[in-house]
């Protein structure tokens, strides 16, 4: 996977002219790539102390950076890249994976794959921008933002997730949130449906995309659909289910029994099928469901949730619909959520750059976190030490103490060292 990275990094035209390229754009990208990879901000500073103390260091032993640039340096060098240039390496490793048959257990209804893209924020400020921030004026303050179309495969029984290149929503998308990540969920779509088989793959998005435009867009690039779909943003779906309600047989219920170990639930799915998406006549029709959990005894609501798609919808059908439809919450949850709060130090002091670095960052991190579920999925001896050390904090801690006083000059050395002195084998 650092081979693929390396060599994302490598084809990355020279931006710098003169002789004063002292240090390589790759030792560059490999640097602030570590700082993800191993959550910890200071990673740099200790290996050019152990540079200084010993000759060799970990920077260069696990991550094949030849000469570690200063944080300085790393700015300078990585602001001017466009992040589109590593978009290769994602689908590398993606592919790999896939040839592996490490994604064979991410499976969704009818044999799919899920892909769930949803938006987020990662950077918001009052003071520092850069070329790409988008400004907004509230209460006469300026602020200043990026957003990020996060784009990942997720499974209902997965507890990971595998991280697909992402689309970044660039200034020029417009003003309203719907508007942004529409635009880049269609630029997504038409540059990377390409890597998929048709109708191979079930995209999940919430409300926000659940209009005709993007369902037209799915469908053309052959590619299913399972979109949130609220009452308040779609007034004439609703009103035709409404009337539908009242004619016999239209829409269809099931109820299912569940015990959860404490007391019994009830699983109300409804749906129907073929009904408008827009109050004119070019209107599309999709079929629609829904998800509502009662607890038995006191009848109290635990969860709701209604969808649109494209697939048909029976008493089978309906239950692993709604079951796919449900783990988009798992982008926020193990996706957004492990981002913004595991370690990955995505606010690291690198600064905010003039042009791409803010992006450029995102994607290194993204990448970090793309490694991290490969090696989860693919490398026996990376999730008998994880596995061992049970918590994410624990296992990055352990890393982040050994790279600091011990070097390695392979991963290999490293996780067959854990392995040993853990005598996870005996
Ligand atoms: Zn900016």
């Amino acid at each position: 996977m650092l081979r693929e990275l390396k060599g994302g990094l490598a084809k990355i035209p020279e931006h710098r002219t003169g002789k004063n390229c002292v240090y390589a754009l790759e030792d560059a990208g490999l640097a602030a790539f570590s700082v993800f990879f191993m959550q910890s901000p200071s990673f740099l500073a200790h290996q050019r102390d152990m540079q200084r103390r010993k000759g060799h260091n970990n920077a260069e032993g696990l991550f094949g950076v030849e000469r570690i640039p200063s944080d300085g340096q790393i700015r300078n060098l990585l602001d001017p890249v466009d992040p589109a240039r590593l978009s290769e390496v994602f689908w590398a490793i993606y592919a790999g994976l896939k040839e592996e048959g490490y994604l064979e257990a991410f499976q969704g209804v009818e044999n799919t794959q899920l892909i769930s893209l949803d938006g987020t924020q990662y950077f918001a400020s009052q003071k520092v921008q850069c070329d790409n921030c988008r400004v907004t004026v509230r209460e006469e303050k300026t602020y200043y933002s990026h957003q990020v179309l996060l784009a990942v495969m997720c499974d209902p029984q997965q507890r990971q997730v595998v991280c697909l290149e992402p689309e970044f929503i660039t200034p020029q998308d417009g003003h309203d949130k719907q508007d942004c990540e529409q635009q880049a969920i269609k630029r997504w779509v038409k540059r990377n449906a390409r890597h998929f088989a048709p109708w191979k793959v079930t995209v999940l998005a919430d409300d926000l995309q659940a209009h005709q435009p993007i369902c037209e867009l799915l469908r053309a690039h052959r590619m299913h659909f399972i979109l949130t779909c609220k009452v308040e943003s779609h007034p004439t779906l609703y009103e035709e289910l409404e009337l539908l309600t009242g004619v016999a047989g239209a829409v269809s219920s099931r109820c299912v029994r569940q015990w959860n170990g404490r007391f019994h639930e009830e699983w109300i799915y409804q749906w129907a099928e073929h009904l408008p998406l827009r109050g004119d006549p070019k209107t599309l029709h999709v079929n629609w469901c829904a998800l509502t959990v009662v607890r038995a005894d006191t009848g109290a609501q635990l969860y709701h949730n209604a969808w649109i798609t494209d697939y048909a919808l029976n008493e089978t059908s309906v239950v692993t619909v709604a079951r796919d439809g449900r783990s988009r919450w798992k982008v926020e949850n193990e996706g957004i959520n492990v981002l913004k709060n595991h370690g990955y130090h995505f606010e690291h002091n690198y600064g905010h750059g003039q042009q791409h670095l803010s992006t450029l960052l995102l994607t290194l991190l993204l990448l970090a976190f793309l490694f991290h579920t490969a090696l989860a999925l693919s490398c026996t001896r990376y999730q008998a030490v994880r596995e061992e050390l049970a918590t994410r904090r624990t296992f990055f801690n352990d890393l982040r103490a050994l790279t600091r006083y011990l070097y390695f000059p392979s991963w290999q050395q490293l996780l067959n060292f854990m392995y040993q002195q853990l005598e996870i084998a005996s």
